[in-house]
């Protein structure tokens, strides 16, 4: 356990830089500062920004759409320079934006410097995409005429964003996006408002047009939200987040018919077979457990290793876990952040609690360290029961429970028994298996004999109640895309 710090000099300094409110078109909303940024790892103060209401919302919807026409007809060699220059600001400012993500978030600096990486390589790829809009001509199969195909700007675009990537889950979103042609709205999660209020900045200065990129921070979502989803001049809600959210928005776009692609939770099920390289399995578990600090949608819920290996995986895995430090992430030394809040730790915690009381032992871990801040212990369970809820809930921590299986036609059966389907991740040496079971997930992506899918050149998305849609990719950029078709008669 490291000793705690408190705010330095310097971090003092990236924090009072950061613009102290919304930004609505060329405007930044900061009068008042009633929106306090907490510090996970002591739950002080950060810094404060202005707190947005419904007014400053629908403000950037009208900034918004007035952008619209001009920067969808903006030729798209521009729009790809704005990116790339966006990409390249974002790496200038990799040590203020690693600095405030650990801050605001908690994770360690070293993860968030790779966050700021991957964060800004979106840009990179949609200035490439933005670049390349294609449409397709081919002749009526019946003959006498010729159908063509554009692709065209959706129109304004609603982003709402989590608070576990405070940069990335913004990029990929934004990039795609404005690539696309379509103007934003963009909201982050309340806990984490000062990345994205930053990221504002760095697109301004990367000379994008007033109003085409507009950042609504504020504490009270539904109130901020609900008016622009029932405006229809909105054309399209990118959603990341919880499923039960996703799900509420889902029924407010369809007032509208709204263009949707929701980025919705996890169960990710972790397979490794009796064949499998066991280090590099335990290399790859960790990768997918506890990048983040287990807080992500990708992370590794539940462990489902062969009987004959579980024994040699479980002691590697639990040495591993054993040896992260728990800390503040501005300490080089830590390898462990806190989780987000209160709320969050407690729902770790909770689901920790019940497997242990359905008989699961603790094997490392499970304990709260006794300082301020939101820290849980990096925690191997083995022996869950299947009706153990960590089975079936995102645990969103740091929270590794181990469970064995048989054969090939169980792990899939245990892997696929979830409602989610966002990925899966399996090791194995022996390639027709691999193949097997990457076609038999259910879910949207699959990682062999690696514990990190995330690319911006992949496309990321799940299926079942993981979501809706893809982003990054070639299929990123066409959710903000409608496709239009032409019939013309040659005669
Ligand atoms: P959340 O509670 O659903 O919040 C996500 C965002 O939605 C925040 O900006 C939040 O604003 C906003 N929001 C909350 N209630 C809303 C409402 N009624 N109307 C409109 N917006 C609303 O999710 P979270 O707890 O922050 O994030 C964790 C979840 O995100 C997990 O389930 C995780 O799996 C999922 N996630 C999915 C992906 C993916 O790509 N599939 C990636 C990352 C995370 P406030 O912050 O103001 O509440």
């Amino acid at each position: 356990m490291s000793a705690q710090t408190q705010v330095s000099a310097d971090e003092r300094a990236v924090l009072d830089a950061v613009p102290g409110g919304s930004l609505v078109g060329d405007d930044w909303r900061d009068a008042g500062a009633d929106l306090d940024v907490e510090d996970p790892s002591t739950g002080s103060t950060l810094r404060s920004v202005a707190d947005a209401g419904p007014d400053d919302a629908m403000a950037a919807l009208d900034a918004a759409a007035a952008a619209q026409a001009e920067w969808a007809a903006t030729d798209t060699r521009t729009r790809s320079d704005i990116l790339r220059a966006t990409y390249d600001a974002i790496l200038a400012a990799k040590d203020e934006l690693a600095l405030l993500i650990t801050l605001e978030m908690g994770k360690p600096l070293t993860e968030s410097v790779a966050e700021v990486t991957y964060g800004a390589d979106f840009f990179r790829w949609f200035s490439e995409q933005a670049a390349h809009v294609g449409g397709t001509y081919r002749p009526a199969p019946t003959g006498g005429s010729r159908l063509l195909t554009m692709r065209q700007p959706v129109g304004p675009t609603l982003l709402i964003t989590p608070w576990n990537f405070p940069l990335a889950m913004a990029t990929r979103k934004v990039g795609a996006a404005l690539a696309a042609g379509c103007t934003v709205v963009f909201k982050p999660a309340e806990q984490t408002p000062l990345t994205a209020l930053v990221l504002g900045r760095l697109l301004r200065a990367a000379g994008l047009p007033a109003g085409v990129a507009n950042v609504v921070v504020g504490s009270d979502a539904p109130s901020l939200i609900r008016p622009l989803m029932a405006d229809p001049r909105l054309r399209k809600i990118s959603f990341t987040g919880s499923t039960a959210v996703g799900s509420t928005l889902l029924g407010q776009a369809a007032q509208n018919i709204l263009r949707s692609s929701m980025e919705l939770g996890g169960n990710a099920p972790f397979l490794v077979f009796d064949d499998a390289d066991v280090e590099a399995a335990v290399d790859g578990a960790m990768v997918a457990k506890m990048r983040n600090g287990g807080e992500s949608c990708v992370a590794a819920n539940r462990f489902l290793v062969q009987a004959g290996i579980a024994a040699e995986f479980t002691a590697g895995l639990t040495e591993q876990m054993r040896a992260r430090v728990l800390g503040r992430g501005t300490d080089p030394d830590v390898t462990l952040g806190p989780l987000i809040d209160a709320a969050g730790r407690d729902k770790a915690l909770a689901l920790l609690g019940d497997a242990v009381d359905r008989g699961a032992e603790v094997v490392t871990g499970g304990g709260v360290p006794d300082r301020p801040g939101w820290f849980l212990e990096a925690t191997v369970l083995t022996g869950v029961p299947a009706d153990a809820r960590i089975t079936g809930e995102e645990v969103f921590g740091p929270v590794a429970p181990v469970t064995t299986f048989t054969d090939e036609d169980e792990a899939v059966r245990l892997a696929n028994d979830t409602e989610f389907g966002l990925v899966g991740y399996a090791y194995t040496r022996d390639v027709g298996r691999a193949l097997r079971i990457a076609e038999r997930l259910e879910t949207g992506m699959v990682g062999l004999n690696q514990g990190l899918v995330s690319n911006a050149a992949a496309p990321f998305g799940g299926v079942k109640q993981s979501g809706l849609g893809r982003e990054g990719g070639d299929e990123g950029i066409a959710e903000y895309q409608n496709v239009k078709y032409v019939g013309l008669p040659l005669d």
